[in-house]
């Protein structure tokens, strides 16, 4: 079942209000198993509307247009409904007796424009709007038949469901929940179940390289589907299947979720909503383990993310200090006593250059400070973050450290990496909390007694 969104609004086409409600619409939609195939943004103009709507009902099942409710002239909604599938529009008394005593609750009598708002093409049913004067209308109309693109035709007595709802964005969404989610349920037909989803989060891992990975996962015609999504740096596998509870559905993915799991190993690292920042807190305030950060350059991201996520009562991040620049960083160790020295060791993923260089003593020595300053275990150094500008200014890739503090050592690792300016800072921060998360894991297993095999 295929749908398509009309959104209806001069204030639209014109630029001067962005269309929310064609993607809020699709990702419900898509939460009932609903493939949206095309959003359509129309002005305010009945010819347009009306060959927008024909349009819609020959290719989708299931149409959603948003505007054009209301009791203005320019509101053609139902004008354009009427006129594209030859209805008449006819008064639902009930509807107009719920306008005027709208109107009469708030000490105003209803102005005559209202009326309108009453009239539906024969044969709708009516969509309440407990907060607003418009209903919204739901039709089923006969649909020529027009097959998509490398489909074959299916029923030629096909019919399309159409939905119109106001545009105002918190009246269209009560509305979709309360009235036109559940009447798609019922369309869709409960034996199939309905449509869940899993979540499986991975970091440090191209997008083309999961697909190569899993080239029989990514496939589309699968069941349970697997989408991958990535956004600054974090990978998303998004497995999708129909099932009647959520038991039934963890049962028919598990075969999914460990071939997932065998080819990607320790690359996933949450599920859901997680982020890094959520599993690295986790995993600190299971240990009763503190973490703290000093990021050098022109971010501050993993400060941010775990104030952000850190439950006050837990307070796993000790707490974090972020430098313009190395030398900044630099002046802060030097008007500190000196602490004592400690080897650098190459505990953590690869190690590349981890030759004990001034500049690596230097570091090691703010992860050092910075443990022992904010009286934590872990101390997380991350440097140095190019300013937009400087990433603007080069193609190029930079280079980063990390260095990780913990009670016996700190672990040096540097990085060379490029991307653009709104992925590159998520993604070095990212990489810091990635390095505390490995650690963290090997700890636990190893606190556990679980990984000492004497590796
Ligand atoms: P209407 O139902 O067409 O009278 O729209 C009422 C108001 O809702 C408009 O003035 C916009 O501010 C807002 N609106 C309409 N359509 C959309 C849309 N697709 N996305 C976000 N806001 C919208
Ligand atoms: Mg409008």
């Amino acid at each position: 079942m295929h749908a398509e969104i009309i959104a209806i609004g001069d204030e639209l086409t014109s630029g001067q209000r962005l269309d929310t409600n064609s993607r809020w619409l699709s990702q419900q939609l898509g939460d009932l198993g609903i493939q949206t195939a095309r959003h359509t943004t129309i002005g305010d103009s009945l010819s347009d509307n009306v060959e927008a709507l024909q349009r819609a009902v020959a290719r989708a099942e299931v149409v959603v247009c948003t505007g054009g409710l209301g009791p203005t002239l320019d509101d053609l909604t139902r004008q354009a409904m009427a006129d594209a599938f030859q209805l008449p529009l006819e008064l639902d008394q009930e509807s107009l007796d719920k306008i005027v005593a709208m109107f009469a609750s708030r000490n105003r009598e209803m102005p005559e424009n209202n009326r309108v708002q009453a009239m539906f093409p024969r044969g709708s049913q009516i969509v309440p709007n407990p907060h607003g004067s418009a209903p919204g209308i739901d039709l089923q109309v006969a649909a020529p038949q027009q097959a998509r693109t490398g489909e074959s035709p299916g029923n030629v007595n096909r019919s399309c469901r159409v939905f119109a709802l106001p545009g105002v964005p918190a009246e269209m969404r009560q509305m979709w929940l309360e009235t036109v989610a559940p009447r798609l349920e019922l369309l869709l037909g409960s034996q199939l179940g309905r449509l869940h989803y899993h979540a499986v989060k991975v970091f440090g891992i191209g997008e083309s390289d999961v697909e190569v990975k899993l080239p029989q996962l990514i496939a589309r015609q699968r069941t349970p589907t697997v989408g991958i999504t990535v956004s600054r740096a974090t990978i998303t596998l998004r497995v999708a299947g129909r099932a009647t509870d959520a038991a039934t559905f963890q049962h028919q993915i598990a075969p999914t979720l460990g071939e997932i799991e065998s080819a990607l190993g320790d690359l996933v690292f949450g599920a859901g909503d997680d982020e890094l920042e959520h599993v690295v807190a986790r995993n600190l305030k299971q240990q009763g383990r503190t973490l703290a950060c000093v990021e050098v350059g022109a971010a501050s991201w993993i400060s941010d993310w775990l104030l952000k996520v850190d439950e006050p009562q837990c307070r796993c991040f000790a707490g974090g200090v972020a430098f313009p620049n190395r030398s900044a960083a630099e002046r802060w160790l030097e008007r500190e006593p000196a602490a004592e020295s400690k080897t650098i060791t190459s505990g953590c993923g690869e190690m590349e250059n981890a030759s004990e260089t001034l500049e690596d003593e230097r570091w090691t020595a703010i992860a050092r400070l910075a443990a022992e300053r904010f009286g934590a275990e872990l101390a997380l150094v991350v440097g140095v973050y190019p300013s937009v500008k400087e990433m603007e200014c080069t193609n190029g890739t930079f280079d980063f450290v990390f260095a990780l503090a913990t009670s016996t050592t700190v672990h040096l690792e540097r990085r060379a990496m490029g991307g653009h300016p709104d992925v590159l800072g998520p993604r070095v921060a990212k990489t810091g909390l990635d390095i505390v998360r490995r650690y963290l894991a090997n700890e636990g297993l190893t606190r556990n007694g679980l990984a000492n095999n004497g590796q």
